[in-house]
């Protein structure tokens, strides 16, 4: 095993290997393979209370920062399981946290922590809007105590797996509102109740497996009491979990960096072509060191934005910084990975076209790299917006 610079939360780390041990390769092709949710590991680790790390304690979480919620991410996708099952149970309460009222929080939380109830679905993305959050056209219209929901998102994932979806809509139309980032509210669906009752889910096969889906909203009914926050706010209360989001699934493509390291290093050691380790070779082991170095140089970049966000600092472009780097060093090393293992690269059994796979995701969601690079551009560097 290559070794982490970071050992912040070592007890956490290893037990979350510990764990992780219980949910071998086999455990995944099997459900990769069918489509099907990871159930039982979803299960295990909320029993083992590792999804509710950033729950106050007040609210039966362990009360712990963002960098003790990246040690568990990075560890479950360095022991080649996947965290996209159900991380956003970790950060999407935040929403409610931040923005929420007593009521909410008290009754929310606590089932949360405890993993009564399921909070995995976050519903921003619409066909229509793409990127461009401020063009989504879900309706939420006000009738006395209830917002009566109509409209359609995208890639809406765990959907089918949530028992609450934070869901973004619009309460006035983007015409009508002062700034087109105003007049967008946040809601709490209740899934159990909303399902055949205005809202139908339609699941997306995908070249991974995310249990991602496909949601229609006809005359949804939402109580009133269900809106978080200020109505017409909702997108700024969005855009504050981003960051979390961000550095978490960074965190993720750290652990998967490791994964093929951890993979591309043994396999280049104990493969034997030519008479000779296919290691020894400079054009097998520069590329597995070259991702050596840049994956480290990215988990530097994700414990400073950890740190920042943890000291309540401003981190948007850390965070932004710290994912693309991520992704960017995990994608690399899993090519590197799967050239390294030339044909057995492509069985399944070796779980590295899985992980492959998996970890490509990263350069589109939760956020795509150019976006992230308009951000700096004109955010940081003061150059005109594209859009
Ligand atoms: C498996 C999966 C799971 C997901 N889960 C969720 C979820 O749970 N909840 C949710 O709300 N969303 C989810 N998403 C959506 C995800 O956040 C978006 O796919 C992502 O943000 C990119 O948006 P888009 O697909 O609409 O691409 P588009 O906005 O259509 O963009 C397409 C491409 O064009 C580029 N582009 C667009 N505009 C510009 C520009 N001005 N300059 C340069 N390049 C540009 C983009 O970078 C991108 O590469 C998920 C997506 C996937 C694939």
């Amino acid at each position: 095993m290559t070794d982490a610079p970071s050992t912040s939360h070592p007890e956490i780390r290893e037990a979350v290997r510990k764990l992780c041990a219980g949910f071998p390769g086999e455990y995944w092709r099997a459900l990769d393979r069918d489509r099907t949710y990871p159930t039982e590991f979803v299960r295990t680790l909320t029993e083992a209370g590792f999804l509710s790390v950033l729950i106050p304690e007040a609210y039966g979480g362990s009360g712990l920062g963002l960098s003790a919620a990246t040690a568990v991410l990075e560890e479950i996708h360095r022991s080649g399981c996947n965290g996209g099952a159900c991380h956003a149970q970790m950060y999407t309460m935040g929403t409610i946290l931040k923005h929420g009222s007593e009521a909410q929080k008290q009754r929310y939380l606590p089932r949360i922590a405890s993993g009564e109830i399921r909070l995995q679905a976050f519903g921003v993305t619409e066909p229509t809007a793409g990127t461009d959050t401020t063009r989504i056209s879900t309706f939420a219209r006000r009738e006395g105590d209830k917002y009566v929901v109509n409209g359609q998102k995208i890639w809406i994932s765990r959907a089918e797996h949530s028992d609450l979806m934070v869901l973004l809509c619009r309460t006035t139309p983007r015409e009508s509102a002062a700034r087109p980032s105003d007049g967008m509210s946040v809601l709490l669906v209740d899934m159990r109740q909303a399902v055949g009752a205005g809202l139908t889910i339609r699941p997306i096969r995908t070249m991974l497996n995310h249990a991602t889906t496909e949601l229609f909203f006809d005359n949804l009914e939402v109580p009133v009491e269900n809106l978080v926050g200020e109505e017409g706010k909702g997108f700024k209360y969005i855009l504050d979990g981003m960051n979390a989001e961000r550095i978490l699934i960074a965190a993720e493509c750290i652990g998967d960096g490791r994964f093929f390291i951890d993979r591309s290093s043994a396999y280049a050691r104990e493969r034997s072509v030519f008479g000779r380790s296919i290691g020894e070779n400079q054009g097998v082991q520069f590329p597995i060191a070259r991702n050596y170095v840049q994956l480290t140089a990215a988990a530097l970049a994700v414990e400073h934005a950890a740190a920042l966000f943890e000291e309540g600092k401003p981190c948007g472009t850390e965070a932004n910084m710290a994912k693309m780097l991520a992704s960017e060093a995990s994608w690399a090393a899993a090519d590197t990975c799967i050239q390294t293992h030339g044909g057995f690269g492509f069985a399944e059994e070796y779980d590295v076209e899985r992980k492959f796979r998996e970890t490509r995701l990263y350069q589109v969601a939760p956020i795509s790299t150019n976006l992230i690079l308009s951000h700096v551009g004109t955010h940081v560097l003061g150059m005109p917006k594209s859009f």
